[in-house]
């Protein structure tokens, strides 16, 4: 596992009496900040989550001469696994954190910056995620460069995506109104894809089957972690008895899923690098939580990405962007979806499907979207 790209850091250190440092008596009761994620975005982006058990009001502003971004949460008790003041390894162009309570009940979180930055986006939490999130990008970078830029490099990292083609084998999938089975079409798609994505040269592609063979889920779950991929896509296709239905359908895990994504993380005993996370304990669950859900979150905006682009070359089913527990969406740290991309029981979609010139305009829409995907923010502009 690359430790750059997956770790977790946190606000370690020591910890400073909190003795005055609670909200005052009449206010409310105050929110909990309970961890702190640092992830990179891509192109060198480093995204900022901060793991909250309630909303709160936040403020956020740079300073420079040195270049900092100071985060204010309002009302807020530093409850982090290694105490309420301290400060944690940055990443990126994100030197390092620190972190204490303010004398007026709120928390201030600084994070020390090796140059100018700017904040490409934010989401600052609602009543089912209170969690906020920052994405931060360079703009510039003051010298000495040497880890952030050992970190981005001179050249965007090379992207690994696995494309699960469905079914196989003894699993034909859905047979077609004509009797195309599932199980080819999709690799046929797969494999388009991947030859879509091979001559850009940016990618490495991964297959969980490149043949017609039998390949059990949760094989295809395992190969996706252990290629540590950055993006996995399954290919499927419908059928349903209303001949009618017609179009492509994009899916992402369900609440539910996730729910099975932590229990699958205990039960398979897989290993997540939290980077100085404890082994165990409440500090761990809510890291894997929190972990989960940036997965989550980055699946969501990949179908966000995919769904238009492959509308402009296939229908699309109502209510394409669809939630489900599907297994192979149940990877905790990769970001996953499920296309299903067309009704294979619905004549004009079988057709599309069985059609190589169709398939190709299909396989460089989703090419397409993974660019779209993975160039994130924009980058770097001139120091
Ligand atoms: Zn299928």
């Amino acid at each position: 596992m690359n430790v750059t790209r997956r770790s977790l850091t946190f606000f370690g250190a020591t910890a400073l009496g909190g003795a005055a440092l609670g909200a005052p008596a009449w206010a409310s009761v105050p929110t909990t900040l309970r961890a702190v994620a640092l992830q990179p975005t891509g192109g060198g982006g480093v995204r900022v989550a901060l793991a909250l058990n309630a909303r709160a009001a936040v403020n956020t502003f740079f300073l420079s001469g040195p270049d900092r971004f100071v985060i204010d949460l309002a009302n807020t008790r530093l409850e982090l696994p290694h105490g309420a003041a301290g400060e944690g390894q940055g990443l990126g162009f994100i030197r390092r954190f620190r972190h204490a309570p303010r004398p007026d009940g709120n928390a201030r979180l600084v994070l020390d910056l090796a140059g100018e930055a700017r904040l490409v986006r934010q989401d600052l939490g609602g009543r089912e995620d209170p969690n906020i999130r920052f994405d931060l990008a360079a703009i510039t970078l003051n010298a000495p460069q040497r880890a952030p830029q050992e970190y981005l490099g001179r050249s965007a990292p090379r992207r690994t995506v696995v494309i699960d083609a469905g079914h196989g084998g003894r699993d034909p999938g859905a047979i077609g109104a004509t009797g195309v089975r599932e199980k080819d079409v999709v690799l046929n798609t797969a494999l388009m894809l991947r030859q879509a994505l091979e001559s850009r040269g940016r990618y490495s592609v991964a297959l969980t089957r490149d043949r017609d063979e039998f390949v059990e889920l949760e094989q295809r779950v395992r190969f996706a972690r252990a290629q540590n991929a950055d993006l996995f896509i399954s290919i499927h296709a419908d059928s349903h008895a209303n001949a009618a239905a017609q179009g492509a359908s994009v899916y992402t895990i369900s609440e539910r899923g996730e729910d099975r994504a932590q229990s699958m993380v205990s039960a398979q005993n897989w290993q997540i690098d939290l980077g100085e996370a404890p082994r165990q304990g409440v500090a761990r669950d809510i890291l894997v939580d929190l972990y989960q859900r940036e997965t989550t979150n980055r699946s969501a905006q990949f179908a966000q990405t995919l769904i238009p682009r492959v509308g402009e070359v296939a229908p699309l089913l109502r209510n394409t962007h669809r939630n489900a527990g599907f297994y192979v969406l149940l990877a905790p740290d990769v970001p996953a979806v499920l296309i299903e991309t067309g009704f294979l029981s619905n004549v004009a979609d079988e057709r599309r499907l069985t059609d190589p010139r169709a398939r190709e305009r299909l396989a460089e829409a989703m090419a397409q979207s993974v660019d779209t995907y993975f160039a994130g923010p924009q980058m770097y502009a001139r120091a």
